[in-house]
């Protein structure tokens, strides 16, 4: 294998960390003592926060002055990258050490965390830690998986939820409530506090104070609001005299496009502007403090190197690296992936991997980029550096023979389908799709070549949320007739028909759209379930309304359309026991158990 020439291997490696941090030196890459173990955890997540976004990632001076400061205390990795630019399968990778492929999640709310898997939280709440959950949006309801281990889920409520828009929990608030929970925990016993705050993701509405602090750029406004919030959280660690005793990690789930290769928010491209995140890691001995680390990391890495540091054993078999006091092996390398364009629109799957020598992405129009030298990911060179780009397709090839989890469809509620199976339904069967491996383009068109394709489909969301529903029809039947098989566009054209009193029309878009297969939406079904109401079939409509409610056990408005028909049915016991669960779903959270035994 060639080697690279020695003036461009990173200089700001962490042999300068290792040296610096300690004191000490000795051979390569394990030179000085090695970090103190901490006692506790914190990790926070800062949701759609591109690195750059940050003054100590080379971001625009005082809009975010808190994580500034602490990077000034920690570790800081320049080349940290998401597994996906998707919160759930990011956040679930974080937390397990597995990519997607692995644990089996791909995408945001169509997909759980199978209970077979193991959770940083389940292995700390396994050796005594208090732990506990602070997420700020529904795309981390404990459904999907990721409350495993946590005694405590704090999440938003989920009868705030409209049918197009997410809600999330301010920063400042998910913080004050991590604090509450802070101060009751038992002393004398370790604790680990996962806290997400969500501000970055559009919409961006920062208050006048943040836009101000961000030089008038909406973005980075909220990014200012969840600086704010983490300096408000790490102030009262330090109140609570708990620093000296608590590793922080701080990553971001993903970054954001802003426009930069015509993307404008995140999802559907692995361009470095919605991976490249930033990551902090505080030692609370010093250890470390100050240096920046070019190696090429990845959220993965979260789960084994707090397994490492708070010495819960073994992290088993997973893609991550630990990095506590320690570099990543030779040659490392970092797989990433996004099949929204896959499951949503219709395209090939987009897979890539990235290692010090440069950036593989694959899709059926394949790109690799020598990101040191061409760091905007300009200068696509996949036709002279053949050699590279088989040599990383190996890689995709090699992950996708891994062991895997089989993925759970839906937020599955066992209490729910329990309930459901004693009124005497039977469920459909699970509909799971066997999702292409990450080398498989099925021939189908890449996600960077459909981008006009994605613009209009905006236009015509945004065209619908306006009350515009005929320009929504025509937008989206435009975006149809180019792609027969963009399932979203298909369903909310659907949808918009319905808002056009069009209910005939709807039915037929919905039946090409059920006509192409798996994955099974709830949508869908509640689509043409409004669609047979309004046309008097009942029958029809508690079918549908029946089967989106399967798909969405823990929807409130999915439950509520249920609930409705069956009451319109006759079924008045069956309504009720569904209203009880909506009753359940959205009820505020009890009080955290927050000290209690295991
Ligand atoms: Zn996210």
């Amino acid at each position: 294998m060639p080697s690279m020439p020695a003036s461009r291997v990173p200089i700001l490696a962490l042999t300068v960390l290792v040296a610096g941090a300690s004191g000490g030196c000795g051979g390569a890459g394990a030179a000085g003592p090695p970090p103190a173990r901490p006692r506790s955890a914190l990790v926070i997540t800062l949701d759609t926060t591109r690195a750059d976004a940050l003054g100590c990632y080379g971001g625009k001076d005082g809009v975010t002055p808190n994580l500034d400061a602490l990077a000034r205390e920690s570790v800081l990795y320049e080349q940290a990258r998401a597994v996906a630019p998707l919160t759930l399968p990011s956040h679930i990778s974080m937390f397990t050490g597995l990519y997607p492929p692995r644990h089996s999640v791909r995408t945001n709310s169509l997909m759980a965390l199978p209970a077979a898997a193991t959770t940083l939280a389940e292995r700390a709440a396994g050796a005594g830690f208090q732990t506990s959950a602070f997420v700020a949006a529904l795309v981390l309801d404990g459904a999907y998986g990721l409350s495993q281990g946590f005694r405590n889920y704090t999440q938003p409520l989920r009868k705030q939820q409209s049918a197009l828009r997410i809600k999330d929990t301010p920063a400042a608030n998910v913080v004050r409530a991590a604090t509450q929970w802070l101060r009751q925990t038992d002393r004398s016993r370790p604790f680990l506090l996962w806290v997400h705050l969500f501000d970055p993701h559009e919409p961006y509405e920062p208050s006048e104070e943040f836009l101000n602090q961000a030089g008038g750029d909406p973005y980075l406004g909220e990014v200012a609001a969840t600086d704010a919030a983490v300096g408000y959280l790490l102030g009262k660690l330090r109140e609570m005299d708990r620093m000296d005793e608590t590793m922080v990690v701080v990553i971001a789930d993903h970054g954001e496009g802003r426009g930069d290769h015509g993307e404008l928010t995140h999802s559907t491209l692995c361009y470095d502007t919605t991976l490249l995140v930033p990551l902090l890691v505080r030692y609370p001995d010093g250890w470390g403090a100050g240096t920046r680390a070019r190696d090429v990391v990845s959220g993965v890495d979260v789960y084994p190197t707090l397994i490492e540091a708070l010495g819960l054993g073994d992290p088993g078999d997973v893609d991550g690296v630990s990095l506590f006091g320690r570099r990543p092996p030779p040659g490392r390398g970092v797989y990433f992936e996004t099949y929204d364009g896959f499951l949503s629109y219709g395209w090939s799957p987009l897979t890539g991997w990235a290692d010090e020598r440069g950036k593989y992405l694959h899709s059926s129009q394949p790109e690799l980029f020598d990101v040191r030298d061409d760091p905007h990911e300009s200068r696509n060179l996949v036709a002279e550096r053949q050699e590279d780009a088989v040599r990383y397709r190996e890689r995709l090839s090699a992950l996708a023979q891994r062991p895997a989890f089989e993925a759970t469809r839906g937020a599955v509620d066992p209490a729910l389908l329990e309930a459901v199976q004693s009124l005497g339904y039977t469920g459909a069967g699970d509909v799971d799709s066997e999702l292409p491996d990450p080398l498989d383009t099925r021939g189908l068109p890449s996600p960077q070549s459909r981008l006009n394709e994605l613009y209009r489909f905006y236009a015509a969301s945004t065209a619908g949320e306006q009350g515009k529903f005929d320009e929504a029809v025509r937008l989206l039947q435009q975006v149809v007739d180019q792609n027969p098989r963009n399932a979203t566009a298909m369903d909310l054209l659907g949808y918009f028909l319905n808002q056009s009193r069009r209910f005939q029309d709807a039915i037929t878009v919905l039946e090409k759209l059920q006509a192409l297969g798996p994955p099974e939406r709830h949508s869908m079904h509640t689509n043409f379930g409004h669609a047979y109401e309004e046309l008097g079939d009942e029958l029809k409509a508690l079918q549908h309304y029946e089967r989106a409610a399967q798909l969405s056990p823990n929807g409130p408005l999915v439950l509520g359309d249920w609930a409705r028909m069956l009451e319109k049915t006759g079924q008045a016991p069956a309504a009720a026991a569904v209203r009880a669960r909506i009753d359940e779903l959205t009820r505020a959270p009890r009080p955290s158990a927050a000290s209690g035994g295991e």
